[in-house]
């Protein structure tokens, strides 16, 4: 199992791709679904009259889910190929839920992009208003590299051959737009209901045509980004619980590994605050383990701290080598699509792994053009161009108290300078934080 490298994965796609059912389809195969879990979910599926939704619901923890019949959170499950251990975040579709989706892929190594290959539904998600393009977007805008398109549903149109590269073909110029290296953009075929093409391709339609790797051989195969172990430990922490389990009990924050590594017995320092605790269980994939390195999520059992030092959003750090908090800052940022321009003085949320905090783009300081600086102080910025700006958090709730938040440049630390504009429930930016002004 330690020869294995761990790659975590997002799902994304318009809603109704097919995401849930293409990774229950995927765990079942695999054998992480018992045949009993099957039955019984088949059992309360049909009482909700969703038999179809049999597999999604091998993912969904939350009760309530099942009455609602969609993917509402961000699900965790690990599964192993022969050569990865993968953590499984599953994004869900509903544009709602873009936020959980900005946390869930910031800790992302690898996407799966799921899109409906059946008559008009591809372009029904493709175009605007549909989430697939959106999706690309901000993986790739928060460090994914790798994009696996499974193109699904391929059974509705008989395995057409012509279908198929029809969208690979509109496609791909989008993902390489959008910042995907053309040769870590993969296609495939696939039907996630039947399971063709997911762990084996045993269909003659298919056959005729594609002889290629599977899902499953993608993703064993799939590029893992070097970690950064070298660098001080940060975790942000996206969920504290009192944990209960098999392993340990106490206070436990979850959080990905941003760089570092994190040792049983370590002290650690919860920031914003000075409060300090150790390490007392270290749980990686639901199993203990001595130590934990960059690029792992883990579940941490702390000591000597009073939980209400920790909150979603705190980051853990080595005493020693706190992460400083910041009120302002500039940032490199590439503008998406926008209803209406940005100016000095646009009012924003800002997205940083699992937290948002209310800011101001309080100057707009250049564009930029294939790395070169074209335009100095300009008065607007308009979809599609690459910008350098300030952003100061915004006080609210009539305080007038400026907020701060742990973050680092990214040349620092890449996963800690990474960020997100939104406004109106819209993302409009993606951005590297380059420069600390307070
Ligand atoms: P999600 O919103 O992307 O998670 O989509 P779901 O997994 O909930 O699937 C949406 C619908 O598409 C469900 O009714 C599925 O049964 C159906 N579906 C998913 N995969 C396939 C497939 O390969 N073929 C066909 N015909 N239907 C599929």
């Amino acid at each position: 199992e330690s020869g294995k490298q761990n790659m975590s994965l997002i799902v994304v796609g318009h809603v109704d791709a097919g995401k849930s059912t293409l990774m229950g389809r995927l765990l079942y195969d695999i054998g992480e679904l018992s045949e009993k879990e099957k039955t019984a979910n088949e059992r309360g599926s049909k009482r909700v009259g969703k038999s179809s939704f049999a597999f999604a619901w091998g993912l969904d923890a939350l009760g309530d889910e099942r009455d609602r019949g969609v993917t509402i959170d961000i699900a965790t499950t690990h599964f192993s190929t022969p050569h990865r251990n993968i953590t499984l975040l599953d994004a869900p579709g509903h544009r709602d839920f873009i936020p959980a989706m900005i946390s869930g892929a910031a800790q992302a190594d690898v996407a799966l992009l799921v899109v409906d290959g059946s008559p008009g539904e591809f372009e029904a998600g493709f175009e605007r208003g549909g989430q697939t393009r959106e999706h690309a977007w901000l993986v790739r805008s928060l460090g994914v590299k790798e994009i696996v398109v499974g193109v699904n549903k391929m059974d509705l149109v008989d395995w057409s051959q012509d279908r198929y590269d029809e969208i690979v073909d509109s496609l791909k110029p989008f993902l390489v737009s959008a910042g995907f290296t053309a040769s870590k953009t993969v296609f495939l075929p696939l039907a996630a209901m039947e399971g063709t093409n997911v762990l084996v391709n045993e269909d003659p339609l298919l056959k005729a045509w594609y002889d290629g790797p599977t899902l499953i051989d993608i993703l064993d195969k799939a590029e893992v980004p070097t970690r950064p172990y070298e660098s001080p430990l940060r975790i942000p922490v996206s969920n504290v619980f009192k944990g209960q389990t098999a392993i340990a009990s106490g206070v436990a924050v979850s959080g990905r590994l941003c760089s570092g590594v994190v040792q049983v017995g370590d002290r650690l320092r919860a920031i914003p605050g000075d409060e300090v605790g150790s390490v007392r269980t270290i749980e990686v994939d639901d199993e203990s383990a001595p130590y934990a390195t960059a690029g792992q999520n883990v579940t941490l059992y702390l000591a000597g701290i009073d939980p209400i030092h920790l909150a979603i959003g705190t980051v853990l750090c080595p005493p020693s080598q706190p992460v400083s908090l910041v009120s302002k800052f500039t940032a490199q940022i590439l503008v998406f699509d926008l209803q209406s321009p940005i100016i000095s003085g646009t009012p924003v949320e800002l997205f940083h792994h699992s937290v948002n905090l209310p800011a101001t783009i309080s100057k707009l300081i250049s564009i930029s053009e294939k790395g070169q600086v074209t335009r100095k102080n300009p008065r607007v910025l308009q979809k599609g161009t690459t910008a350098t700006v300030e952003l100061t958090f915004r006080p609210t709730g009539g305080s007038s108290k400026v907020p701060t938040l742990a973050l680092e440049t990214a040349a620092e630390n890449k996963e800690m300078g990474r960020v997100l504009i939104r406004r109106g429930g819209e993302t409009i930016a993606a951005g590297v934080v380059m420069e600390i002004l307070a």
